[in-house]
């Protein structure tokens, strides 16, 4: 579903990345880790057209992405994308937060968004908060908003940028419980992530970035049973 072949971006003279080449099935789970300044926002944004790209091309659910505002409308339907930082509109209701793409990105009528928003806000345990701000409600319940704010869109494909690490380690499982559950349903994900249990548990698929490029990409078994590269060894020795 998704088709990365010899992307290379640069920010000015700084090559951020490097020939990366990536595929991803249909509900498959993919967990990207990697040291800070690795690229690993970079790679992501760039598929959600966050960023754009000078070199190969990325192909998500059968279109080629260039940077042609098209493009950014319709993938940004077929992507979901949830932050470190929630993103959630302040001045917003939980509910208009989360009927707001439905509304203006997918044209859906009021009434049919706000159903959907509560089937989502359902799912992740947060319906009785819907006429809330962000600002009331805890890290990690505000981050379970921000993903059913992105289901609420039907994406295809799931990106998940470091989605608990801004938050408190009691918040951090319930958020983990909600993506886990995603993965369970058969969601197409990338996630980037140091949690590793949750990786272990949850990916198919583990890829470990340095310096703008991929230097492992491995099945989630043989990754942690025996990473091939010593970047990598070393990496999960710090990390675990
Ligand atoms: P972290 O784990 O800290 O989130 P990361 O792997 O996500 O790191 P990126 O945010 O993708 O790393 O950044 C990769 C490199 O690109 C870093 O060296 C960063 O300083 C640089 N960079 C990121 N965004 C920009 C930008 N808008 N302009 C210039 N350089 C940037
Ligand atoms: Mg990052």
């Amino acid at each position: 579903i998704i088709d990365i072949n010899g992307l290379n971006k640069w920010y000015d003279q700084f090559h951020v990345l490097k020939d990366i080449s990536l595929q991803v099935r249909q509900g498959e789970r993919v967990v990207v880790c990697g040291p800070s300044g690795s690229g690993k926002s970079t790679l992501i944004r760039t598929i959600n057209r966050l960023e754009e790209h000078q070199e190969g091309t990325i192909e998500v659910n059968g279109t080629i992405l260039n940077n042609d505002v098209k493009h950014i409308e319709q993938i940004r339907r077929e992507v979901g994308m949830v932050f470190q930082q929630f993103n959630l509109f302040p001045h917003m209701t939980i509910l208009d937060n989360v009927i707001s793409g439905p509304v203006h990105v997918r044209n859906m009528a009021r009434k049919d968004a706000i159903d959907i928003a509560y089937t989502y806000l359902k799912r992740v345990g947060i319906a009785e908060q819907a006429n809330k701000f962000p600002g009331q409600l805890s890290g990690g319940q505000q981050q379970r908003v921000a993903i059913a704010r992105a289901l609420a869109m039907q994406p295809e494909v799931m990106l998940f940028d470091e989605p608990t690490s801004a938050l408190d380690p009691e918040m951090i499982k319930e958020v983990l419980d909600v993506m886990r559950e995603l993965a369970e349903q058969g969601m197409t994900m990338i996630c980037v992530t140091h949690e590793m249990g949750f990786a272990r548990e949850v990916a198919d698929t583990m890829v470990f970035m340095d310096r703008g490029q991929i230097v492992e990409y491995a099945p989630v078994k043989e990754f942690f049973a025996a990473p091939k590269e010593e970047r990598s060894r070393m990496f999960l020795e710090q990390i675990l």
